[in-house]
């Protein structure tokens, strides 16, 4: 099974290694820059994405993982994970750095404060439309991210389907990065960990 490595600096860790672990792979945490050796996927969890930053600088594993993520090591994140991944962040600390693995620019905290955290049922292309399970799936946002602008190379999986904020998108796919505003790790659905075990070869 493919070995998929968590950050664990902050952030909902044990649910994303809970989620891998049932989606067939084989999940470790990653503190430090030696963890990335031999990974074949990492997650970058919820959290807070300026504290990640922080400590990614603290911890001397921003360079290496922005190295591996240039090299090719295929990555999801979740809200904040998708935030560091970008290429652009609105809405940030002047000091926040990001690791520019996926062509979007996202704004932070982008639902506002009346619909800080909300639910829906969603559609995600190639995740909710295929298999013995189709079905739209609950998503969970949390102070999320939404994605303001997408590069040629970014496929759009999913777009809130009504409210104040319809079609904003909330999820993407750049080749092997994969990133979602919402939280799949916290309901016990795991077909878009699966979806990422899958992409990644297992
Ligand atoms: N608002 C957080 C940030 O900016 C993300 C929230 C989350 O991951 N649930 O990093």
């Amino acid at each position: 099974s493919p070995r998929v490595g968590v950050l664990a600096l902050q952030g909902d860790v044990r649910e994303h290694l809970a989620a891998l672990t049932a989606a067939g792979a084989s999940a470790t945490t990653v503190r430090r820059a030696e963890e990335l050796t031999g990974l074949d996927g990492i997650v970058l969890p919820g959290g807070e994405s300026t504290t990640m930053s922080r400590l990614l600088g603290v911890l001397d594993l921003f360079d290496p993982l922005r190295d591996a993520l240039t090299e090719g090591l295929p990555a999801y994140g979740s809200c904040a994970g998708m935030i560091l991944l970008a290429s652009d962040i609105l809405d940030t600390r002047p000091d926040a750095r990001h690791l520019d693995a996926l062509d979007i620019t996202v704004r932070r905290n982008a639902f506002g404060r009346q619909v800080e955290s909300f639910e829906t049922d969603l559609r995600v292309d190639g995740i909710t439309d295929t298999g013995d399970d189709r079905g739209p799936m609950r998503a969970v946002f949390i102070r999320a991210p939404w994605v303001e602008k997408v590069g040629t190379e970014v496929e759009v999986l999913a777009t809130v389907p009504d409210g104040p904020a319809a079609g904003r998108v909330v999820a993407v796919r750049q080749r092997s990065v994969l990133a979602t505003s919402f939280h799949p790790e916290v309901t016990g659905d795991r077909r878009v960990h699966r979806h990422f075990v899958r992409m990644i070869g297992g």
